[in-house]
């Protein structure tokens, strides 16, 4: 088989090995880059992001019975769905992999992560950095930054994730009108289309198709948000800063942003938790002169995030960090996540 990165390496082998026994696929078919450092992102891409994002095992769901709230979400009834045609909605491209397909079964993994979370009174929450691994590995991480969006007067979530699967320049705005998990519909708003009638925002579907960074977070959303409309953007190449400069026109006090990323990949534990920390320091003090893609496969919505929130005065701070060896993998070879609140101060 040709290596899609162009990475003549033993850890390509290695990468894409673990992602075919772990997922019973290939993927990564269209990936053209060239280049060193672009190899390095895209073996880190594979090696963390699709080897990494393990199944979601319903053995490895949780035990913990979620605490009767008002403030969760019922799923959604059939009769509250919008009325959108077949083809014009973006299918699930990983239920059954990444978390489970059955609707009750994920609201009974989702919601247990959440009630394992206490909500911890965070003022002007305006945007999450959030993981997306199998929900076994990074669900409990998620659910610390979804758990603090309970409640809030939100409409519109914008979800910012990188491309896995598909090179590409720009940020892809899918032609769809909606996405759909297990859960539900999600209305795409129309400030998505708004988007990407210029550059660097683009009509693309094929980055979203089998995309699974932005898909994940869609279950978390539905279970802690009453209705809202999805701006869903997969950033393939480009400048984070004239990206951050276009959703300016986004932030509104009923808009979330979410920026979609793993840390560091198949590293001994600790020395991931040292890399991880780094990286953490550095978005929380928004540094993205110390940011790589090496760090974060989610690099570009990252600094996009961090764009923006220096823009407008947003402060960070880190939620919850933990890695695959805390959660459900073994420490020889984990991944980092880490769930990191942005807010207004107000
Ligand atoms: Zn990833």
């Amino acid at each position: 088989m040709p290596l899609p990165c162009g990475a003549a390496s033993a850890h390509f082998d290695a990468a894409q090995a673990l992602v075919d026994y772990r997922l019973g696929k290939e993927p990564m078919k269209r990936l053209g880059y060239a280049g060193s450092r672009r190899a390095a992102w895209c073996v880190a891409l594979i090696a963390g992001c699709l080897g990494a994002c393990h199944r979601s095992e319903p053995e490895q769901g949780p035990v913990v019975e979620m605490q009767a709230s008002k403030t969760q979400q019922p799923v959604q009834k059939q009769a509250d769905k919008p009325q959108v045609p077949r083809e014009r909605i973006r299918e699930p491209a990983v239920a059954g992999s990444f978390y489970p397909r059955d609707p009750a079964e994920l609201t009974s993994q989702v919601d247990g992560f959440l009630a394992q979370v206490k909500p911890l009174g965070i003022k002007g929450l305006r945007a999450l950095v959030s993981p997306h691994a199998g929900y076994v590995y990074s669900g409990p991480i998620a659910a610390t930054g979804y758990r603090q969006v309970v409640g809030l007067d939100v409409d519109r979530v914008v979800v910012m994730a990188p491309s896995h699967h598909v090179a590409f320049r720009g940020v892809a705005v899918p032609d769809a009108d909606a996405f759909k998990t297990p859960l539900g519909i999600i209305p795409i708003s129309a400030a998505a289309h708004q988007l990407a009638a210029s550059s660097p925002f683009v009509v693309d579907s094929e980055p979203h198709r089998e995309e699974h960074s932005l898909e994940v977070q869609l279950p978390f959303l539905q279970r802690t948000l009453k209705q809202f409309e999805l701006v869903p953007l997969v950033f393939g190449r480009v400048d984070e800063e004239q990206v951050a400069e276009r959703l300016k026109g986004l932030v509104s006090p009923n808009t979330v942003f979410i920026a979609s990323s793993d840390l560091s990949h198949y590293r001994p534990y600790d020395e991931a938790k040292q890399l991880d920390q780094f990286t953490v320091d550095a978005i929380v003090r928004m540094d993205v002169q110390a940011l790589s893609p090496n760090q974060a496969c989610g690099h570009s919505p990252i600094v996009a995030l961090v764009h923006l929130a220096q823009a407008l005065g947003w402060k960070a701070q880190l939620l919850d960090y933990r890695n695959s060896g805390d959660t459900a993998g073994d420490r020889s070879r984990v991944v980092g996540y880490a769930s990191i609140a942005f807010t207004d101060g107000k």
